[in-house]
């Protein structure tokens, strides 16, 4: 009988704990949100899909120094360059292999004009490889199409750069 009623404490004990746990969470906020119908919020920092970005005026920042390519651990970035006739430098090939890219950030650390860089977007899966292999054109485009986040995160990390 000592037993059973020994039993009956412990189990009481346990249901009190549990019911306990159950009324502390039952009031917070949840930790979960439903994606893709909430979003959770990304730091400046996030390294996302790459761009290629584009002065005011719409000028190509690259100047084709090749600084990413030479940094680039994963060599996933390929770029030929040829001389302008007004002397400046531009690309004529700027791809990235998405596939082998780990999204360190180097290359967006290694630019000096803020020409590529790791933007907000993560949302780019696809269904074939072909379509990871990103030409300039759809590096500019990204630039284009994301400029106005990418610039504001670049505001918010400057002082920590
Ligand atoms: S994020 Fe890193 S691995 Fe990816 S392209 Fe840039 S330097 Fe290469
Ligand atoms: S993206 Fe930047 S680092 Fe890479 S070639 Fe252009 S200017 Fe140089």
């Amino acid at each position: 009988m000592r037993i059973i009623n020994f039993i009956k404490a412990f189990l009481l004990i346990d249901f009190m704990k549990a019911f306990y746990l159950a009324q502390k969470y039952f009031f917070r906020s949840k930790a979960t949100i439903n994606y893709p119908f909430e979003r959770g919020k990304l730091s400046p920092r996030f390294r996302g899909e790459h761009a290629l970005r584009r002065y005011p005026s719409g000028e190509e920042r690259c100047i084709g120094c090749k600084l990413c390519e030479a940094v680039c651990p994963a060599q996933a970035i390929t770029i030929e360059t040829e001389p302008r006739q007004d002397g400046t430098r531009r690309t004529t090939r700027y791809d990235i292999d998405m596939v082998k890219c780990i999204y360190c950030g180097l290359c967006e650390e290694s630019c000096p004009v803020d020409a590529i860089v790791e933007g907000p977007n993560f949302e780019f899966a696809t269904e074939t490889r072909k379509e990871l292999y990103y030409t300039k054109e759809k590096l500019l485009d990204n630039g284009d199409r994301w400029e106005s986040a990418i610039s504001e995160n670049l505001k918010l990390d400057a002082k920590y750069r």
